[in-house]
């Protein structure tokens, strides 16, 4: 086993990691990203972004109560967010352009601010439209500046407590050999930011587990291990998910300069009827379960359509918006295929659920519930601003941390006891070689979750059921699940996370007795106007009593 020690462990290097190292890293905190790929090139921001949901004043205007407004009503923020976190988001976020600009982060391509995509009728444009396919290089390299220390192919498996209970460190597995190697972090701070949880639920192609709209390798860990450890939930019932291309799972739908129509080149939303640049089409944003809904009512097939896209906006699309978002692998396939989007409509799709932006309860400046304990970016349950959100809380947590653990000298070091049952667990696994294989844990998982725990339709009897599946299928792990090296070890780690993250999201579904936005309850089809602006927690306490409760959004 290998052993570190610093003061701020930042728990997966994707853009809100990065930007709490840096950020702690310049306040003088000793800090390690532990990353389960490699931060060059980890997570939904690897291959690029190119919206950047922003206010900046010089463009917007000094009516800040209206930006709020503005954006807080907007899909990137939507109803399960707390608005305090949304004005953090929104204040900040100016700071952060101007930082990563500074980075070499082209956030000017075109050399003026520059806002198009995802546009909402009648309200000022907010997405700064960048070029962010260098994004992760360049904060990978100013977070070594600012002196934090990088540990690739590392997946962090859990937290770990000092004799008193307390937050200390956490454990994980190197698997950057065949053999992998346990490795504790001793430390007084932790930042959760593992990104979407992207394989619960099966693949719009079951069969292909990683054709997933974002990253494959986010898994939940961050969500299950908050669980686990006694830090608060929020808003695990309401299941989302995204759409684009039908069976090629690609994020980015606000990149397309196009409009959604039926298969006559109709369109079925008041937003758009020809495509704009300026503005894109917010259908797939507001409604992204448009493309499955339609179909179940014998409306489909629903496309993406561009052929009224003027022949320069086509281009621009391809071959410049889609390189900066990471996803020109779209236009690698049209042009392999002959696909001429002025003539050929590109079929959209739903995807399955993909919990982004469901999970850790924040505050303002990225605490947990727990003290010592911080999550920013797609893992966190009451904020969004997705690439920007991710980036202003990852910053507000490396600045609060590094203040924090000056004043935190007295943790005591983790007991070694502690960690044999990791030890143990870890060589099971590893002594079964010719043991169930993670795939058949991994579809068990994604079948239960989508049958039982469902966007669709949920009743009391169908998540009891669920519930006890689940129970069998860990207990089922436990025993029989096997690996014979490093990557296979990871994979089946992630399972187990994902099988206890399902226990949040069943309970609360179940506790949740009404039917409200995506939650669909046929056994309570009305809805509760007591819950209205209300959020649903969940934490479990170490001895496993579970509470739930709702709070008012703040
Ligand atoms: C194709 C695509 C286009 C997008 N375009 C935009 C856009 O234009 N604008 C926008 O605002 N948003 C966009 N997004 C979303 C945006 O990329 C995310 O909101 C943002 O990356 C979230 O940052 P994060 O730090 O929460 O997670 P991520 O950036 O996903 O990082 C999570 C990191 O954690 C690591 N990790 C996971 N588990 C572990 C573990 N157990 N131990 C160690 N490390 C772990 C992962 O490898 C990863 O590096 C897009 C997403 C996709 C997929």
């Amino acid at each position: 086993m290998k052993t570190y020690n610093c003061e701020f462990l930042c728990v997966g290097g994707g853009v809100g990691g990065l930007m709490a190292a840096i950020a702690a890293g310049k306040k003088g905190a000793d800090v390690i990203i532990a990353e389960k790929a490699d931060t060059r090139r980890s997570g939904s921001g690897a291959n690029g972004n190119d919206h950047f949901h922003c206010y900046i004043p010089e463009c917007h205007g000094t009516d800040t109560e209206r930006v709020y407004r503005e954006i807080g009503s907007s899909f990137d923020a939507g109803p399960w967010v707390d608005m305090e976190l949304t004005k953090v988001w929104i204040d900040r976020s100016f700071e952060v352009i101007q930082m990563w600009e500074d980075m070499g982060i082209n956030m000017r391509p075109t050399g003026v601010w520059k806002f198009e995509g995802h546009g909402m009728p009648g309200q000022q444009l907010y997405n700064l439209k960048f070029d962010g396919a260098l994004q992760k290089s360049c904060l990978t390299r100013e977070a070594k500046q600012q002196g934090a220390r990088i540990l690739n192919h590392i997946i962090i498996h859990d937290l770990l407590a000092d004799k008193d209970g307390r937050l200390a460190g956490a454990i994980g597995v190197d698997i950057s050999e065949e053999i992998p190697e346990t490795v504790m972090i001793q430390c007084e701070a932790v930042l959760l930011a593992t990104g979407m949880v992207s394989r619960m639920y099966p693949s719009i192609t079951p069969a292909y587990m990683f054709n997933t709209p974002c990253c494959p390798a986010t898994t939940g860990d961050a969500q299950a291990m908050a669980y686990r450890f006694g830090a608060r939930l929020v808003n695990m019932d309401m299941l989302n998910g995204h759409a684009g291309p039908k069976y090629f799972a690609r994020g980015g739908k606000g990149t397309w300069i196009g409009v959604s129509t039926d298969i006559r080149g109709n369109t079925f939303t008041p937003y758009n009827s020809k495509p704009s640049r300026a503005t894109g089409d917010i259908t797939a944003d507001v409604w992204p379960t448009c493309y499955r809904d339609r179909l179940k009512k014998g409306k489909g097939p629903t496309f993406m359509n561009c052929t009224e896209t003027s022949p320069e906006d086509l281009d621009y699309m391809l071959h410049t918006a889609m390189v900066s978002e990471g996803i020109d692998s779209i236009t690698d396939y049209c042009e392999h295929y002959g696909i001429d989007l002025s003539s050929d409509m590109v079929e959209f799709g739903t995807y399955p659920i993909m919990m982004g932006q469901r999970g850790i309860e924040i505050d303002t400046h990225a605490r947990t519930s727990v003290p010592g304990l911080y999550a920013a970016g797609n893992c966190t349950g009451n904020v969004n601003g997705s690439l920007c959100g991710a980036a202003v809380f990852g910053m507000t947590a490396g600045e609060d941390a590094a203040d924090y653990v000056k004043n935190t000298k007295d943790i005591s070091r983790i007991d070694p006891a502690d960690i044999q049952k990791y030890e143990d667990l870890y060589q099971d696994l590893l002594s079964r070689s010719d043991g169930a294989h993670w795939k058949e844990a991994a579809s068990s998982l994604q079948n239960i979750m989508n049958e039982y725990a469902s966007a669709d339709q949920q009743s009391e009897d169908m998540l009891n059921a669920g519930i006890e599946y689940m129970r069998q299928l860990k207990a089922n792990c436990y025993k029989e699940l096997g690996c014979s090296n490093s990557h296979e070890l990871m994979r089946s780690l992630e399972v187990l996370n994902m099988i206890d993250l399902s226990e949040p999201i069943f309970l609360c579904s179940r506790n949740r007795k009404e039917t409200r936005g995506p939650h669909v309850r046929c056994d309570y089809d009305f809805t509760d106007i007591t819950l209205n602006g209300k959020f649903q927690t969940i934490y479990k306490e170490r001895n496993g009593t579970v509470h739930m409760d709702y709070r008012y959004k703040r």
